[in-house]
């Protein structure tokens, strides 16, 4: 356990004494902590107010980018499926994490576990239903529409 980690389980517990669930995490770069987030669940009427994701969009509103590359990742909790795409979609390049999935699941805090169960099946077998609706006959297409003026960018 490094001073990252440390923090980031300290986080954690003060959000649990603070009402919150006991989720911290600090992101760093080059051996700096850059920014640090709570679960703010608790506080927020938004569902991806994760401590990871609250972090990101520090370091991403402080940085003026949306890329996170070369950053590392201390989560006290390994990461939920939607803030492990987050951090895909921003290119950080490592993790750590702490309490594990298990450990979530142990102390009543298992979505993140059964969301990663879900996204192993066939999109047919999932509790959600995600149905293609395509376009209507002669309507704008907003990715047509991207890819002539990605075209016109390039050239
Ligand atoms: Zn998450």
């Amino acid at each position: 356990m490094d001073q990252f980690m440390e923090r980031a389980v300290e986080l954690a517990a003060e959000n649990v004494r603070d009402g919150g669930e006991p989720f911290g995490a600090v992101l760093v770069k080059n051996d700096k902590q850059v920014a640090e987030g709570i679960n703010e669940l608790h506080q927020r009427f938004d569902v991806t107010a994760h401590a990871e994701i609250q972090a990101m969009r520090k370091a991403q509103k402080m940085m003026h980018s949306h890329e996170l590359k070369n950053y590392t990742m201390y989560a006290s909790g390994e990461p939920c499926p939607m803030c492990l795409t987050a951090m895909y979609f921003a290119g950080i390049d490592t993790v750590y994490y702490c309490a594990s999935s298990e450990d979530a699941v142990d102390a009543d805090l298992g979505k993140a576990k059964n969301i990663y169960e879900e996204l192993k099946k066939p999109k047919a077998e999932r509790q959600m239903d995600i149905i293609h609706m395509p376009l209507k006959e002669g309507q704008e297409n907003p990715m047509q529409l991207w890819k002539v003026k990605r075209s016109r960018r390039i050239f």
